[in-house]
């Protein structure tokens, strides 16, 4: 029999209406003869509700303890889920993540799945039951809850169809599928029908949260067949797949923002070879993930300013790291900018084609956007800009590379 993953973000299971109509859905699915497992998120705003309450109590809570606090929000859904599933005639069992056997490292609120042993899960289907599993969570060696990071039940949803071998991963949301920009932002984007794994993972990573970055990751790395898809309606959603010959004429595929991380400058530092090596070394030990880096040299080449970007949760910790540094190596001082975005267009066409940055700068200077810095992949081109203009930016670009109309851009 087929195995089907099916996982339901935060605003599909957001009130108990919901919960039942997601019950009816799963169920409809083992009645056409599938293997059903089921992963939910916390109710919409539940995950974000806990943090808040943490910071209540201290501006920079003890990060184990916080994951034993957030890791609540999932277990409310399960119950409720499993209670739902029951109600309709089917026989279902919630399970923890620790239940399940989802073992991780403890770097605690971005831990990373080491193994997945499922055997409850297992248990559970071969008595013809479908288990409900909390997304985003999992143990370490020492039995300590972890979580795997914001949006880390679509891990979960990837890690496990991946550890079953299940036949589909259906991730389901709040929009249609994965489109070529946010469409909260850009009216006129368009649904993708299919994207490769490489294309999804540069649109996780610079900002389209429609998926977890690590979760396509796991995809990819494991040929999980993934699908995103929409629980308040039938539409087919979008397959995440191989790369094959036809994606490489899509120029561009999707344009994204991403408002969550700060800059942050070290200024007067002598240029000498180490000094990267040493900043970043401690940035990395404290694991945090740098993403843009740019220096200037002075003109008389003897000092350099350094800035990185980071995600602001870990803003605070980079900042002291930075300040330490900028003491031990003479610095002359070191700031914080938070209102800034990042803007960025993704497409495996990029490899073949040339022009492509041309336009995206010119795009963005016609309306006066300054860039700050720049980051390219080779299928991904970033811009750091002033965070006041993410929305235009995006738009704008969007229109540029005629991602709205019906023929994207092509050779
Ligand atoms: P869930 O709670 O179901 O996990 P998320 O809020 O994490 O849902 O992700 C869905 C949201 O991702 C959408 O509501 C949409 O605003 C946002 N999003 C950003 N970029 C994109 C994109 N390119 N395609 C689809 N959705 C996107
Ligand atoms: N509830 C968690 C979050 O809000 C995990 C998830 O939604 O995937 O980040
Ligand atoms: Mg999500």
């Amino acid at each position: 029999m087929d195995l089907i993953i099916q996982k339901y973000g935060g605003t599909s299971v957001a009130n108990p209406e919901r919960i039942k109509e997601v019950a009816r859905r799963v169920g409809k699915t083992k009645d056409s003869g599938h293997d059903v497992i089921v992963v939910v998120s916390a109710m919409s705003g539940e995950t974000d509700k806990l943090i808040k309450l943490a910071k209540q109590i201290t501006e920079t809570p003890d990060k184990r303890e916080l994951d034993m606090l957030v890791s609540t929000g999932e277990r409310v859904t399960i119950a409720l889920l499993a209670m739902a599933l029951q109600n309709i005639g089917h026989s279902s069992q919630s399970f923890t993540g620790r239940q399940v056997g989802i073992i991780t490292d403890s770097v605690h609120t971005k831990a990373r799945i080491e193994r997945v042993s499922a055997e409850r899960v297992r248990n559970a289907l071969d008595e013809g039951r479908i288990p409900v599993v909390a997304g985003f969570q999992g143990v370490d060696e020492k039995s300590d809850v972890t979580t795997l990071g914001r949006g880390g039940s679509d891990l979960t949803a990837v890690a496990l169809a991946s550890a079953l071998k299940a036949e589909l991963c259906e991730i389901y949301t709040d929009v249609d599928g994965v489109f070529t920009a946010d469409p909260n932002i850009v009216p006129n984007a368009r649904k993708l029908d299919r994207i490769s794994y490489d294309e999804m993972l540069e649109m996780a990573s610079s900002g389209a949260k429609v998926l977890q970055t690590r979760s396509v990751e796991y995809a990819k790395r494991y040929e999980v067949p993934l699908v995103v898809r929409s629980s308040f309606t039938m539409n087919p959603g979008t397959f995440v797949m191989k790369e094959d010959k036809d994606m490489e004429k899509v120029i561009v595929s999707g344009v994204t923002y991403n408002k969550n991380e700060a800059k942050v400058t070290i200024m007067g530092v002598p240029d000498r070879p180490g000094v990267a090596a040493k900043l970043f070394g401690l940035i990395a030990d404290a694991e945090i993930v740098v993403d843009m880096i740019l220096q200037n040299v002075s003109s008389d080449g003897k000092q350099a300013d350094i800035s990185f970007t980071v995600p602001k949760t870990d803003l605070n910790k980079a900042l002291e790291i930075t300040r330490k540094v900028a003491k031990d190596l003479g610095a002359r001082s070191v700031a914080a900018r938070e209102d800034i975005a990042k803007v960025s267009i993704v497409g495996v066409g990029m490899r073949t084609h040339s022009g492509v940055a041309a336009r995206m700068f010119e795009t963005l200077a016609k309306e006066g956007i300054n860039i700050m810095a720049i980051s390219t992949s080779e299928i991904k081109i970033s811009c750091l800009i002033d965070a006041k203009y993410t929305e235009l930016a995006t738009r704008i670009l969007h229109d540029a590379f005629e991602l709205g109309e019906e023929t994207a851009v092509k050779e």
